[in-house]
């Protein structure tokens, strides 16, 4: 939309680049012979868009109105901004599990986010709960730090692509634990200082339980679409996602776009968001000319 001349504003948000930028390895990136990391992926594409005129704020959107054009969007719960289209590409968040001491422990050795976090559990032992894309890569990435990781999944295959269940497979001190839930975080408290000392699970088929000792537990089990801002005004699906029709991004709110995974709940790969949002551009451009 810069090279197009159109003046777009980018509202960063509070994680510019999103789950990407909580990502190591991406290997399905297109230009990246090697492979490379989230972040710098992230970084590249954002110089690229400041490069063609992309005006960039840092900033949370914390209302819209989208009953009228130009539709009105508050940052930060203060500055106005009106806008003549607006492209919703808020993405998702991690899913957190609900166990009953997960809360507590939410900090402390609980995490969804391996890249960020398991550097503190060095020469420790981990687990990781999930059987997707994200599950295998942080159990991957765990391995290269910790003594051992476990990977708690609550069926007997993994959902993850092949490549990366392989190299899990095949890596020595990563332990699967087939058909099994977690139960419960159990840990230790003293004062303010609390830590992680074992994660409760259940065979899902003999109802067996046993407490798994580990230091750190990841949680991998998905996503939930960032789309609660736009309740009442744009069309979504029971899960939150941003129904737009079919084949395009238009939304039930004639110039209101959305792109990417906040309305992706099928492919949710980087590429696939990227050419969402290509998609979306063009749309809201031909709109802008249109109107
Ligand atoms: P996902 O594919 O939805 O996998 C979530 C996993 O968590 C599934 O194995 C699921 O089990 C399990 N799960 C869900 N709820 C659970 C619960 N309450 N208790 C126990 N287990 C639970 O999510 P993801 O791995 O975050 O991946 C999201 C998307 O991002 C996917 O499209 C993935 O391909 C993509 N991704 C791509 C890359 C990459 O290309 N490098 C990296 C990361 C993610 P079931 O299998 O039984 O449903």
């Amino acid at each position: 939309m810069s090279r197009a001349e159109l003046k777009p504003l980018l509202i960063e948000g509070m994680q510019p680049g999103g789950q990407l930028t909580i990502t190591n390895e991406v290997e399905n990136f297109p230009g990246y012979p090697e492979g490379s990391s989230g972040p710098v992926i992230m970084d590249d594409i954002r110089q690229q868009a400041l490069r063609v005129g992309t005006e960039m704020r840092t900033g949370m959107v914390t209302s819209v109105d989208f009953s009228q054009r130009p539709f009105r969007c508050i940052v930060d719960n203060q500055d106005e901004i009106m806008a003549d289209a607006v492209i919703v590409a808020t993405g998702a968040n991690a899913r957190w599990l609900g166990l009953p001491s997960e809360q507590k422990f939410r900090g402390f050795g609980v995490s969804t986010c391996a890249t960020c976090d398991g550097n503190f559990f060095r020469n420790k032992t981990t687990v990781v709960i999930g059987g997707g894309d994200t599950a295998l890569e942080d159990a991957l990435y765990l391995s290269k730090l910790c003594t051992k990781v476990y990977i708690v999944h609550r069926r007997d295959q993994f959902r993850g692509t092949k490549a990366l269940q392989n190299q899990v497979l095949n890596t020595p001190n990563i332990e699967v634990v087939w058909n099994t839930v977690p139960v419960d975080i159990v840990g230790e408290q003293q004062g303010f200082i609390k830590k992680v000392t074992g994660l409760q699970v259940k065979n899902v088929q003999t109802g067996e339980e046993q407490t798994l000792e580990v230091n750190g537990v990841f949680e991998a089990i998905g996503v939930t679409p960032v789309s609660d801002l736009f309740k009442g005004q744009l069309d979504m699906n029971e899960q939150g996602y941003i129904l737009t029709q079919p084949g395009t991004c238009h939304t039930n709110v004639e110039g209101v776009f959305a792109a990417g995974d906040v309305q992706d709940p099928n492919y949710r790969q980087a590429i696939v968001a990227a050419g969402s949002g290509a998609i979306a551009g063009i749309e809201a451009s031909r709109f802008l000319m249109e109107n």
